[in-house]
């Protein structure tokens, strides 16, 4: 492959500023563009106030299956970061690529786009998709429009390779990410009568309380053999706010929690034992007291587990064409469980460390840029024998 035009593109996608708060649109249209120029038609969704898009193309036949190349767009803020050179440009130093979205993930976008004319070549019976999404890294939100608007049942995409890095690792297996809001409602009062007022604090506390004892349950029970660390579930109390002064009966309390769940621990466990607890128990104890007491609990970001697929296609094909003899885990999210739940074989497998991702002077080394190019050349090659 032609290594200059694979740098010349991360260079282009690297100079554009497409931090989750702004619009990825210059990214998505140039993209776009790019593929009407090789004959490649698109699809864009996008969020609600049109501002972000994700893009979907399809290179090769228009039939049921394929492998779809996921990438998420957007990259981390890079506020307050000491960077040595400016993040929104290319730089090569000491063979190594510096930039914000080196590492985490446009070098895998730039790597599948540059392939785009030799897939289209290539890809004869079984089609190659590119799944370009916008915020990611804000709870995977952009994907999901994605998803929704694929066509359904048979004539979805078969199998996904979603390229966060994992230095070309064989990922098949992540934990979820949950974060809820808590919000309780009591009724203000005298802090000399407590009993007259309902103290959304306490009420709180309670709630803490079962979180704590759902997080000792698991941990109490660790996954023998599993490559988790740690080999459970776990959970987090972020946040607390609430009250007004010492000498009030507390009206308002908010709790900002998360779990991340393993792969094979049940999501509906944990939200059906909260929901029992607050309205069998809790709240007609509030309700006795003040009949508008209320607890809310709302999932801001709820990604599900990449749970590991006996005789997973997508993880046979990628150790195929890297040469893995073996499956890793990562510890981070990834879009990975968002396309198994759509009904897709998904592994994730892509250049660069997730160690220099979020960082000041984010880098991927020029040898794992070149690997992801390697593989990518291996996928149009084994397509093109199908
Ligand atoms: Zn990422």
């Amino acid at each position: 492959m032609d290594t200059a035009h694979d740098r010349a593109l991360f260079d282009r996608l690297i100079g554009f500023d497409t931090t989750s708060a702004k619009s990825n649109l210059a990214l998505i249209d140039w993209a776009a563009n790019y593929l009407d120029g090789h004959g490649i038609a698109t699809r864009l969704t996008y969020d609600a106030d049109q501002q972000k898009a994700n893009l979907f193309a399809t290179i090769g036949p228009e039939i049921p299956g394929g492998v779809v190349l996921s990438g998420h767009t957007d990259v981390v803020p890079v506020d307050g970061q000491d960077w040595s050179s400016d993040p929104f440009r290319l730089v090569e130093r000491d063979g190594k690529f510096y930039g914000r979205g080196t590492a985490d993930m446009k070098g895998f976008i730039a790597l599948a786009l540059a392939r785009a004319e030799r897939f289209k070549q290539q890809a004869r019976r079984v089609p190659i998709h590119y799944a370009f999404s916008f915020d990611e890294e804000v709870g995977c939100h952009g994907v999901r429009h994605l998803l929704a608007d694929l066509p359904t049942g048979e004539r979805r995409p078969r199998l996904a390779i979603i390229g966060e890095p994992t230095l070309m690792t064989v990922a098949n297996a992540h934990k979820g990410a949950t974060i809820l809001t808590t919000r309780i409602t009591g009724l203000e009062g005298h802090s000399s009568a407590p009993d007259k007022g309902v103290n959304a604090i306490m009420a709180g506390a309670e709630i803490l309380q079962l979180i704590g004892r759902m997080a000792e349950e698991r941990k109490a029970k660790p996954v023998a053999g599993s490559p988790f660390e740690p080999p459970y579930t776990t959970f987090n109390v972020g946040v607390i706010e609430g009250g007004t002064a010492h000498n009030i009966v507390a009206r308002d309390c908010r709790i900002v929690w998360q779990y991340r769940l393993m792969p094979g621990d049940h999501d509906h466990d944990i939200k059906e034992r909260l929901g029992r607890f607050v309205e069998d128990e809790l709240l007609p104890r509030m309700r006795r007291v003040h009949p508008g007491a209320a607890i809310v609990t709302e999932a801001d970001i709820d990604l599900p587990c990449l749970v590991p697929e006996p005789e997973g296609a997508a993880e046979a094909l990628v150790r195929e064409l890297t040469g893995a003899n073996g499956t890793s885990v990562v510890s981070f999210g990834t879009e990975a469980g968002l396309f198994q739940e759509a009904g897709m074989s998904a592994v994730v497998c892509g250049p660069g460390s997730i160690e220099q991702a979020h960082k000041a002077d984010e880098f991927i080394s020029l040898d794992q840029f070149a690997q992801g190019g390697r593989f990518l050349d291996r996928l149009g090659d084994w397509v093109a024998k199908q």
